[in-house]
């Protein structure tokens, strides 16, 4: 099993001496998604990034940064998150032997992201406030203490993050005509279209993709400028102030891309569809790039017949809660069989 890093060495800042430290990330799906792609009318695919080591793309910058950071000398590690940071900052640090923390909004972070992060030893500190009070504090952290910081400020994250762009456009034998993708700190994004202009560059695409950045209506930063107080069910993008904001509106410029605002209930139909329809189950904020994609069908943003990736950028079970509450709720019965066969088969 390789890592991104071995896969893409001569594209990364790397050296033969650099000790890399890796759980087997990138190499994800790209699943053809025959069944939505007819009823939108599009020729659908999905980059499964749930199936990253801790289940959502933020593996694949992790990797390049914990390298880095063991390479510079470094001990410790810090972030602050909504969740999939964190989990995914404590893996490579036990991979790697690295002590780490991490500071996420008290109560607002999904139940599985938060487990994985304790289960790998993180020291975890839940504030009274959101992900960007916490980064705020995280980086005044890292100026007082020798201490790593690996959010996406950190540019190793984007270029480890760049090279799903190159997977894409491996298997595609180009760019797709759109790609959609959630919007939080606007740092995947700026990552992916790095990766389409470097594909562009040595020949892998002949024409880059148009960029549809998927939010919700209540962390819409992109249309309607930095929120003090964002609000949604998707999680891991309830972000009001995104760091890479100004990158994210040049990346939509220069694609020719768009930014579209959902409702949360768009978000949660989204999540509904994808596992009942094609059996990829991704969180909520993950959802949102195939909501964005039903929006842009809807108002004619994105044609008839265009090849579209949707970006599903982190696994379901990070977020048994809302699956939950969204789901029916089962059937109960004795155990009887005369009992389980009528539940089974009862309309
Ligand atoms: C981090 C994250 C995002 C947002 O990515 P940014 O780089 O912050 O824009 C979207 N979906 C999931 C599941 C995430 O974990």
């Amino acid at each position: 099993m390789t890592g991104l890093i071995e896969r893409y060495r001569a594209r990364l800042p790397v050296s033969a001496d650099t000790p890399v430290v890796t759980l087997g990330e990138g190499s994800t799906p790209l699943l053809p998604a025959p069944r939505l792609g007819a009823e939108l009318g599009v020729e659908l695919y999905l980059k499964v990034e749930g199936a990253n080591p801790t289940g959502s793309f933020k593996d694949r910058g992790m990797t390049l940064a914990v390298t880095k950071a063991v390479e510079e000398g470094s001990t410790a590690v810090i972030c602050a998150s909504t969740g999939n940071t964190s989990a995914s900052a404590a893996a490579y640090a036990a991979r790697a032997g690295l002590r780490c923390a991490v500071v996420v909004p008290e109560g607002r972070i999904a139940l599985g992201k938060l487990a994985q992060a304790q289960a790998s030893g993180a020291r975890v500190v839940q504030i009274a406030g959101g992900f960007d009070e916490a980064l705020t504090a995280v980086r005044a952290l890292c100026e007082r203490q020798p201490i790593t910081l690996v959010n996406n400020l950190n540019p190793y994250r984007l270029e480890g993050q760049k090279t799903a762009s190159f997977e894409i456009c491996e298997e595609l034998g180009d760019a797709p005509d759109w790609l959609c993708i959630p919007v939080g700190n606007g740092g995947n994004i700026t990552a992916y279209w790095k990766g389409f202009e470097e594909a562009l560059a040595s020949g892998e695409a002949r024409r880059p993709p148009a960029l549809l950045a998927c939010q919700a209506r209540g962390a819409a930063s992109l249309l309607r400028g930095p929120l003090d107080r964002p609000e949604t069910v998707a999680t891991a993008i309830r972000i009001g102030r995104p760091v890479r904001r100004e990158e994210a509106l040049d990346a939509l410029s220069r694609s020719e891309g768009r930014a579209v605002a959902l409702e949360d209930r768009q978000i949660l139909d989204a999540f509904r569809r994808l596992p009942a329809a094609e059996g990829v189950f991704c969180e909520p904020a993950s959802a949102a790039s195939f909501a964005g994609l039903v929006q842009a069908r809807a108002d004619g943003t994105i044609p008839e017949g265009a090849r579209v990736v949707c970006v599903l950028t982190g696994h379901g079970l990070k977020d048994p809660d809302t699956a939950i509450g969204e789901a029916e709720r089962p059937r109960r019965c004795g155990a009887t069989l005369a009992e389980i066969e009528q539940a089974v088969l009862a309309g």
